[in-house]
């Protein structure tokens, strides 16, 4: 007997895929009720009609995710309450700048036993200090929340490319496995660690190594400037994550949301992209022009993410031991050129 219910909040990029992924599952697994909900951000498309008729009407996401078809059961619904009604296995999956206003639209409708994850890659910064993603869903909507990151641009899973994520989980192994075996498929290898600090940092701050790689890639620094920015941004990734939370483990960095999600935003990823963009505009163009204009919709993550950190660092007074991650941000802000990502010796004094 069909036991859960699956909803999907969010059907950017990488919510329309995962919609793909799940609904792909639920269809053949008797615990699951075949249809899987997911939420649009309602817009009306060039030609009047509603983005959410059309999802319906042709099985794909023409704006965020053309030429794919979701498959399955996947039923897009523009109403939030009635979209996670009955559901009891909640997808988040939308720019982390918009998770506040979700969550607050969801404050009081969630029942008990409902479980969460997140596949957002970000953090909310408050007065109060810094919250992972997952964290904050649980504070506003009481459910527990795994995460899910991984090598995953969106456009390849959805080709059905051979891809592999991470899940982590803070106690409940068998809720773990249970998402494992609803993202799982024959082409997305889904494995689960006892990290979601470890897991979530991760995704989250590779979004700014990446945009340090597209500035590599605008100043025209070939491969090995960036393998060393890589580096570097890996070693404040780890000590980041150590700082926040001591009880991350070493070896979540080596799985799929570790080195791989950070060569592969490095390579392929919209960060990576707008700030080639950025660095080759010569200050001519901002950060939010070519959000719009390159991206057509979809959301840039690392900028904003890097005012996040840089925030943490400043509170916590240790921006002379990330200055990677302080570089990224003073070229952001427009404090300095894109050029400064590699002046070498603003690096050699960081110990480890
Ligand atoms: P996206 O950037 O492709 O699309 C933007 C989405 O935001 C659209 O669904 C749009 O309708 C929605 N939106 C716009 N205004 C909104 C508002 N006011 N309130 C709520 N929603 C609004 O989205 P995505 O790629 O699915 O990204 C979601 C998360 O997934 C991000 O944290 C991202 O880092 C992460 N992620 C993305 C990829 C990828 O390849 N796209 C891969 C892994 C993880
Ligand atoms: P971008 O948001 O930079 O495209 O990164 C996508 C991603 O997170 C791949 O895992």
């Amino acid at each position: 007997m069909a036991e859960h219910r699956v909803a999907v909040i969010g059907s950017g990029n990488w919510g329309s895929v995962a919609a793909k992924l799940i609904a792909s599952n639920t269809i053949t697994m008797p615990s699951f009720h075949d249809e899987v909900r997911m939420w649009v951000h309602e817009e009306t498309l060039p030609d009047g009609s509603k983005l959410t008729d059309t999802i319906n009407a042709k099985n794909e996401n023409v704006r965020y995710l053309p030429g794919i078809k979701l498959g399955g059961d996947v039923i897009a619904d523009p109403d939030l309450e009635h979209a996670v009604e009955g559901a009891d296995m909640l997808v988040f999956v939308v720019p982390h700048q918009f998770v506040e206003d979700v969550c607050g639209k969801l404050v009081g409708k969630i029942g008990s036993g409902v479980e969460a994850i997140s596949l957002i890659k970000g953090m909310e910064v408050k007065t109060e200090g810094p919250s992972m993603i997952s964290k904050y869903i649980t504070k506003m909507l009481g459910t527990s929340c795994c995460v899910l990151m991984g090598a995953n641009i969106a456009q390849e899973i959805g080709m059905k490319r051979f891809s592999e994520a991470t899940i982590g989980y803070n106690q409940d192994k068998k809720v773990a496995r249970r998402w494992v075996e609803l993202f799982t498929t024959d082409y997305f290898i889904v494995s689960a660690v006892q990290d979601v600090e470890g897991v979530e940092l991760c995704g989250t701050l590779k979004n700014i190594v990446a945009l340090a790689a597209g500035f590599v890639d605008g100043l025209d620094m070939g491969s090995n400037t960036k393998s060393a920015i890589m580096r570097i941004g890996l070693r404040e990734m780890i000590a980041f994550s150590k700082l926040m939370f001591p009880s991350v483990k070493d070896n979540t960095f080596f799985e799929s949301c570790g080195v791989a999600d950070l060569i592969t935003t490095c390579i392929g990823g919209r960060n990576r992209k707008i700030a080639e963009a950025y660095t080759r505009s010569n200050g001519t163009r901002s950060f939010s022009d070519l959000e719009e204009e390159l991206l057509d919709g979809q959301k840039l993550q690392g900028v904003l993410t890097s005012n996040e950190v840089y925030d943490v660092l400043c509170h916590r007074k240790c921006k002379d031991q990330f200055p990677l991650f302080t570089k990224v941000h003073d070229i952001c802000t427009g404090e300095l050129l894109p050029s400064s990502i590699v002046e070498y010796s603003k690096f050699t004094n960081f110990e480890n």
